[in-house]
């Protein structure tokens, strides 16, 4: 087994609370600078800078965990780690399609911009993405892994859009495996030792980006071995 360090958390300039300067040039250097091994840019219920910053890391040889932050009908937030681009952009799409038709209002709640590897903004979202799908957390997570992603709650010590917030507990009927606590936040008062438990930083600025702070045992550091690490019953 071996340590890598990782954020598994982290927007982009696509998601609108994401800052500007969080460009795919911008979070693929700041994780190299910052000495990570793994990322995972989860972007509210949109996939469409993943192509652009998976490319970058990978000429980084940072690994890019592909993943999208979908939000329930509950609003419950769950991290979808995907085990290929192309699941998170088809996941994606799937998410696209049970939006509501809510148009982004950019002075209100932030641009929306997608990027190509050169930081050229190519196109700009017009539904709002910090809005709730028409999905049940069911099946969020259900069509996540018929991707063959895995869903884990996000920040479950958010005292909002999180799975105890929102629902009270987490759901048993749902498996999860894993959880995600936000670096920030004090730790929830709730039994977690059948979890894994992932600390991430969320990351809406570049200078929140985690340093080798945060760190995960893998046989290789691969998005299989990821996925299987994530997706393994705990005890
Ligand atoms: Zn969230
Ligand atoms: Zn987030």
């Amino acid at each position: 087994m071996m340590k890598f360090a990782a954020d598994l958390h982290i927007h982009s300039c696509l998601s609108p609370c994401g800052d500007m300067s969080m460009t795919p040039n911008n979070i693929v250097n700041m994780a190299y600078l910052k000495g990570l091994d793994i990322i995972a840019v989860a972007d509210h219920n949109s996939a469409l800078n993943l192509p652009a910053i998976s490319k970058l890391a990978r000429e980084r040889d940072i690994l890019l965990i592909p993943a999208i932050e979908a939000e329930s009908r509950e609003e419950v937030h769950v991290l979808c780690y995907m085990p290929t681009l192309e699941a998170a952009m088809l996941f994606g799409e799937y998410l696209h399609e049970n939006l509501p038709p809510v148009s982004n209002v950019p002075e209100l709640f932030g641009e929306q911009v997608v990027m190509d590897e050169a930081d050229v903004p190519i196109a700009k979202e017009e539904y709002l993405l910090v809005q709730s799908t028409l999905l049940s957390i069911n099946e969020i997570c259900e069509k996540c892994r018929a991707l063959f992603g895995v869903p884990i709650p996000a920040h479950i010590n958010r005292p909002s859009t999180s799975v105890i917030a929102s629902l009270g507990f987490i759901p048993k009927e749902l498996h999860f495996t894993s959880v995600e606590v936000k670096n920030t936040l004090p730790p929830p008062n709730i039994d977690l030792s059948s979890y894994h438990v992932l600390y991430s930083s969320d990351a809406h600025y570049l200078e929140d980006i985690l340093e080798r702070e945060m760190f995960i045992s893998l046989k290789e550091k691969s998005i299989e071995e990821f996925l299987a690490y994530i997706a393994k019953q705990k005890l």
